[in-house]
């Protein structure tokens, strides 16, 4: 950059710095960090048009520090955030129509104004209260623009779990009732629970095929998933909340029977007791022990065996799921 210096009596180059600075206003001294150039040559400050606005902006900024008031860029936050226009918004907080531009143009609002301009900055939930109470003082595309943004900025993480699958629902909601469960453990309870399900609903709990992996039924798909964690018990990272996970309350019933039921045996021990059952063994048949294989365990299978488990074990409810895991175990040893 090159300016004219008073000492030097021509045009030099100049150096800018970062200062501290201060002013008073209103009896208070406010300090900021403002920025002075300097002649290269003489080292004389110089002066510089375009500093002399920044210096006004970091000095007005650091003086709404000093009282809690609100920025212009956090006004214009506020009108990105909930897409509306500064207008609009002044309507809706029943101040006069100008009142948004004056301040956007630097004018200091009141302590008051600026409180109920932060509020609704952070609170999206007061915004969308003060949007439907006021909305008789703002036009209908106006209106419909915020409540779209307003409903846009609760979305995420709502969306999240609306997108799981019915077996990554499942399986989530496994893990998370669950203490210790390994990505072994877990394949045999999804498979329970499938059976399960259909056994006492007359359908598949989710869609997804499992395969008569080595060591017992495996869902390819949730395999992938957790299998990082190798023989260690799956950490629950909480990025959803339990209680959000959305399952009808007979495919919670299950799960939860499934929990209580087989839940307590270690991937091992469940792994030994899905080898004992026909879907497994007759997917198998021609397959070595030790040879892998992508085989399909399928449906109907699955839904043969556990409805003839039902059958021969007179389970009239979920609670009966016991007398049929219990009577697993004891074959084991
Ligand atoms: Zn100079």
């Amino acid at each position: 950059m090159k300016v004219f210096c008073n000492s030097c009596h021509d045009i030099m180059s100049c150096e800018v710095k970062e200062t501290e600075m201060s002013k008073e206003i209103k009896g208070k001294v406010i300090y900021y960090k403002g920025k002075k150039s300097f002649c290269s040559e003489c080292k004389e400050e110089v002066f510089v048009e375009t500093l002399l606005d920044y210096n006004l902006e970091q000095l007005d900024n650091a003086y709404r520090d000093a009282q809690n008031l609100i920025k212009k860029n956090q006004i214009q936050d506020i009108l990105d955030k909930y897409d509306i226009g500064k207008r609009p918004l002044s309507q809706l907080l029943g101040w006069g129509e100008l009142t948004l531009s004056r301040y956007l143009e630097g004018a200091l609002p009141t302590k008051q104004y600026s409180d109920t301009l932060l509020e609704i900055l952070q609170n999206t939930e007061h915004m969308d209260k003060l949007l439907e109470s006021n909305k008789q003082n703002i036009t209908d595309r106006a209106y419909s623009k915020c409540k779209l943004a307003i409903s846009n900025l609760r979305e995420p993480e709502v969306s999240i779990i609306r997108n799981y699958s019915k077996i990554d629902t499942a399986t989530k909601y496994l893990i998370s009732n669950l203490t210790d469960v390994t990505p072994l453990a877990l394949q045999k309870l999804l498979y329970y629970s499938q059976g399960f399900f259909i056994a006492f609903n007359d359908k598949f709990l989710f869609e997804n095929d499992c395969e008569a992996w080595i060591h017992g039924p495996v869902y390819k798909e949730v395999y992938y998933d957790y299998k990082d964690f190798r023989y260690n018990p799956i950490e629950n990272t909480m990025e959803y909340d339990c209680k959000d996970l959305i399952l009808e309350s007979k495919e919670k019933e299950v799960l939860d029977s499934i929990i209580k039921h087989f839940g307590c045996y270690s991937g091992k021990i469940l792994e030994k007791m899905t080898h004992c059952e026909m879907p497994w063994i007759e997917t198998r048949k021609d397959i070595d022990d030790n040879e892998p294989s992508n085989k399909v365990i399928q449906k109907t299978l699955i839904n043969n065996y556990f409805t003839d488990v039902k059958a021969k074990f007179n389970m009239l409810n979920l609670v009966d799921i016991n007398d049929y895991s219990k009577d697993l175990f004891n074959k084991l040893f």
